[in-house]
């Protein structure tokens, strides 16, 4: 059995109920040439930085039949996590969707009951993805439909905006699927204009050796370059975002575990650079933080 022999409208109930706030199907086939030669363009150029997980599993990449052999269909999701009491009023800044829990296991606990509902109604193995599989999740995204990519390289969900995290379930059910999303940025060029690293390039794609989001969260160098002043921004950075506008009035998060936490929002220069391992560990548990480390943290927040 497959979909085709449920309504659409049931899988959309269940992404609802995921608290997704937009769902959409698209064939399991390989990328696009065009989405090829970009990557494999942003990787010879280096633009990938020292983030080498980018350049293995490229077969995979390609081709997402090989994370789920036999898969027909891949299902994206998209979660949103904008919440009005972010920023907050401290004298440092934390990315939006790190202020609540991590988003790989939040993500990953609400599309556990959707995975099962389809492998339960179609006979389907299922996989799910949430940015760790090596897949090209936006593309996903805006093959199934509900989404375009901007210019700054992120989806943009009309209605929405862009403050949405992804997730995928890649199945072997044949469902029918959705038309790609056709829209586009139009003549805009507000990122562009406001990347304070000047790192978005004309084909949608970032320099990472020039964004502050890979700068202060990936980067393991003792020291930022001399030419980069942070601010208040110690950990990512939602510029290109805040520009943007198809963000004028963004949805507001219903998740629970994405509101944010009053501990982090809560936080000054001076707390974290009195913070030891353990406080770090204690405050960061099950948030998407602790990927900068504590050495990371500290030196992002060191006067420059
Ligand atoms: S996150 Fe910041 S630095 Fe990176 S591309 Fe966007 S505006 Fe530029
Ligand atoms: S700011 Fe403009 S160019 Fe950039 S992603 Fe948004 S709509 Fe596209």
């Amino acid at each position: 059995m497959n979909l085709e022999s449920f309504s659409k409208e049931a899988l959309l109930h269940q992404a609802a109920q995921a608290g997704a706030v937009a769902c959409g199907v698209a064939p399991c086939q390989p990328v696009s040439a065009e989405t090829r030669s970009t990557f494999c363009r942003w990787i010879d150029s280096g633009c990938h930085a020292t983030m080498d997980y980018m350049t293995r599993y490229p077969d995979l990449r390609m081709n997402p039949d090989g994370l789920l052999p036999g898969a027909r269909s891949v299902i994206s999701f998209a979660f949103p996590y904008y919440h009005p009491s972010a920023p907050g009023n401290s004298d440092v800044i934390f990315a939006r969707y790190s202020l609540g829990d991590d988003y790989h296991d939040v993500i990953r606990a609400r599309l556990t009951p959707v995975a099962a509902w389809i492998a339960s109604a179609c006979a389907a193995e299922t996989r799910i993805c949430v940015d760790t599989a090596p897949i090209f999740e936006r593309y996903w995204a805006q093959q199934a439909g509900i989404g375009f990519c901007g210019l700054n390289g992120l989806i943009i969900v009309p209605g929405i905006g862009s403050w949405v995290l992804l997730g995928e379930i890649l199945t072997t059910a044949v469902i029918p699927p959705d038309a790609p999303s056709l829209q586009s940025c139009g003549e805009c060029r507000r990122c562009i204009e406001a990347c304070p690293g000047q790192a978005i390039r004309p084909d949608r794609t970032v320099d990472a050796r020039r964004c502050r989001s890979f700068l202060t969260i990936e980067s393991r160098d003792t020291h930022l370059p001399a030419d980069v002043s942070l601010g208040r921004r110690i950990y990512g950075c939602d510029i290109c975002q805040e520009v943007c506008p198809w963000n004028a009035t963004p949805a507001v998060t219903t998740i629970k575990e994405f509101f944010p936490r009053p501990e982090i929002l809560s936080l000054t220069r001076r707390d974290i650079l009195g913070m030891d391992q353990e406080r770090f560990s204690l405050i960061f548990r099950k948030s998407a933080i602790k990927r900068a480390k504590l050495t990371g943290l500290h030196r992002n927040t060191l006067p420059r």
